[in-house]
């Protein structure tokens, strides 16, 4: 099974991915998880590159490097995983890149979507959590954590159409889309989650 789980920054991601894990192995499911760019020694090198502050990358050059690191590991890790029988829960994959590089940096939903087709070559999540949080909410649990140094860069306006972009992808993906509301307590969140996936595996 590949779940990934996706959201704007602030979220609550991370905690929930986490949160999961825990329960996974009560269940004695065997899974990894995974996150892009890295993962693979490609992936590490292209984050380097996209991590670095001496020169400027245009919003083109960063979809074209997530999108390489994208094609390394589904080849190299998730798709031999899944193969295996494992659980992949991906801590962002494809659907990050329509909402943040092709709406959120305007280069064009139509366009990446087929980038992603090209690189995940058919390899797609089973089950995609979103984790929806209203801008101001998640704005204002970034700067309580202090995690994220984009945020004076990245306003508002970014997050909302990164939204916007979430809400499109899920109306086109019903069939593996699973909104979450992430203004829930940590716990609330979770067992929700935990709900969807418990039909899942059938348990
Ligand atoms: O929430 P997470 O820790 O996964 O965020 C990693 C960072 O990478 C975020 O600040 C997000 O804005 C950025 N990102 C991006 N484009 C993607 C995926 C992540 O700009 N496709
Ligand atoms: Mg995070």
């Amino acid at each position: 099974m590949f779940i990934s789980v996706e959201g704007i920054d602030g979220c609550g991601k991370t905690t929930q991915i986490k949160l999961l894990a825990e329960y996974l192995s009560q269940l004695d499911v065997e899974f990894i998880i995974v996150r892009e760019p890295g993962g693979t020694k490609a992936g590490e090198e292209i984050r380097d590159i996209l991590l670095h502050k001496e020169y400027h990358l245009f919003s083109e050059s960063e979809l074209l490097l997530f999108m390489a690191a994208r094609a390394q590991i589904v080849r190299e890790v998730i798709r031999p995983e899944l193969e295996k029988g494992k659980t992949v829960i991906a801590d962002r994959f494809m659907d990050s890149s329509v909402a943040y590089q092709g709406v959120g940096r305007r280069l064009g939903r139509e366009i990446v979507q087929a980038m992603n087709a090209f690189a995940v070559g058919g390899t797609v999540p089973d089950i995609t959590f979103y984790i929806d949080v209203p801008t101001d909410v998640a704005i204002s649990r970034m700067r309580k954590e202090k995690k994220n140094d984009k945020i004076e860069m990245e306003n508002f306006d970014f997050f909302e159409r990164v939204r916007e972009g979430y809400e499109k992808l899920m109306v086109e993906n019903r069939e593996r889309f699973v909104r979450i509301d992430g203004k829930q307590s940590e716990e609330k969140v979770q067992t929700d989650i935990r709900k969807s996936l418990r039909v899942l595996f059938h348990k």
